[in-house]
């Protein structure tokens, strides 16, 4: 029994699958086949030297926006997928039901895998904000309806609940996500923001393993402890005790990045007082792609920068999603008969200046640099992203940052790879003809 690719040698940390130490990887139709010290290399048709690098599950991102073409902030994965190590892209509510077989269909034309989570408003995210202000919008049997006939993409449901997202409908939009999800059997997913809602009101309504994310946010309103509450109300590092019960009954936390949902100081508190985000994703779309996110690996930085331990942070970007959705197969892990969605990164020991949404600076001492990124076994090849809309706000820095990649990359791939003295001569012919 061989195999079609050999990853050798790597430093594998895979906390969902149980490997931790130096690994060989091998694929065999497109699965894992085997995971072992030392594996044959007889008949490999494909050996990759790992030695020295970081191996670990292709990432999965449990709060992304990958509907172009249909959504105000949908971006295409794949030119991102393939240096980020990103092979599960979970789109966090771009569809609800009228628009969810578009999301499908889009999402087949993609290398990485796509999960969805399904808005509560069956407009989903078409315009930037506003779906939860009609709430005809927010159809409960229709909801679980479309959930029912399409159990194979949704494994959730998303609401926005923010003051500019639901105008004057209360919790009512999170009341019938949850009313969804618990007739479904999938979690909720409730992005938090600039109140209404209150942090501790949204809290209050949500189940052991449903998802807050924001959950660091900086501009969530209740998140901290205001000065002119009373003795019971708070904790350490100055969290609103709401925010640290939700956390021990079994909410789950999600950093979801995005242009405004990450705070360092916040996220700083949470972890002075054990609030350990279970899950780091990057809330990547067209807003936040040229910065302050940029990718996965970037925010993972982040979070090694305000001292997670790197396994942890491993775990938070692979297993842990993965089971908090229910993602089938393995998914998340290195698990013999997983899919073969692996991500082998240089880490890089260098400091390195990281901003929060607010431009808050920190320094971490290393980052993880993606060297390479398979899908079912095949490596996803490089690619450029699409220039973006012109209803996407950039700053003249990042407009001239992206007309210098456009001409570097002009210039890297038409530039002839050697000049006429590394050619052979093709044809030979004898000059005394
Ligand atoms: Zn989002």
């Amino acid at each position: 029994m061989t195999y079609d690719l050999l990853l050798a040698g790597g430093d594998v940390i895979d906390p969902g699958g149980g490997h931790i130490g130096r690994y060989d990887v091998a694929v065999r139709g497109g699965r894992i086949a085997a995971v072992a010290p030392s594996l044959s290399r007889d008949g490999v048709r494909e050996v990759v030297d790992a030695r020295g690098k970081l191996v670990t599950p292709g990432l999965v991102d449990m709060h992304t926006h990958v509907h172009p073409a249909a959504t105000y902030w949908g971006i295409d994965p794949d030119p991102i997928a393939w240096y980020s190590g990103v092979t599960t892209w979970v789109d966090a509510g771009s569809a609800g039901a009228y628009t969810l077989d578009s999301l499908r269909a889009a999402a087949c034309g993609f290398r990485v895998r796509v999960a969805a989570l399904l808005n509560i408003s069956a407009v989903g995210l078409t315009a930037a904000d506003g779906e939860l202000r009609e709430l005809a919008n927010c159809d409960v049997d229709l909801a679980v309806a479309t959930i029912a006939a399409n159990r194979d993409l949704v494994c959730g449901v998303k609401v926005r609940m923010d003051g500019k997202t639901i105008g004057g409908n209360g919790l009512e939009p999170l009341r019938r996500a949850l009313v969804v999800a618990s007739a479904a059997g999938v979690p909720v997913m409730v992005h938090i923001g600039v109140a209404p809602p209150t942090v501790d009101e949204v809290l209050r309504l949500l189940r052991p393993g449903d998802i807050v994310t924001h959950c660091a946010s900086g501009l969530a309103s209740g998140m901290r402890r205001s000065p002119a509450s009373g003795a019971g109300s708070g904790t350490a590092g100055g969290l609103a005790s709401a925010v640290v019960e939700a956390h021990a009954a079994g909410v789950l936390f999600d950093i979801g990045h995005g242009s405004g949902g990450f705070a360092f100081d916040v996220i700083e508190a949470q972890l002075k007082a054990g609030v350990v985000p279970h899950t780091i994703s990057s809330d990547l779309h067209a807003r936040c792609l040229y910065g302050p996110v940029f990718d996965l690996p970037t925010t993972m930085a982040k979070l090694l920068a305000v001292g997670m331990p790197l396994d942890q942070v491993i775990a938070a970007v692979t297993v842990n999603p993965a089971r908090a959705l229910g993602l089938p197969g393995g998914i998340g892990t290195l698990a013999v008969g997983a899919p073969a969605d692996i991500a082998v990164f240089t880490v890089e020991d260098a400091e390195v200046e990281l901003v929060d949404a607010h431009q808050h600076r920190r320094y971490a001492d290393r980052r993880l640099v993606n060297e390479a990124t398979y899908v079912a076994g095949r490596p996803l090849p490089a690619q450029l992203p699409a220039p973006p809309k012109p209803w996407i706000p950039l700053t003249e820095a990042q407009r001239s940052a992206l007309r210098l990649r456009t001409e570097r990359v002009r210039d890297l791939l038409t530039t002839p790879l050697v000049g006429p003295d590394g050619l052979a001569e093709q044809f030979p012919r004898r000059t005394s003809a």
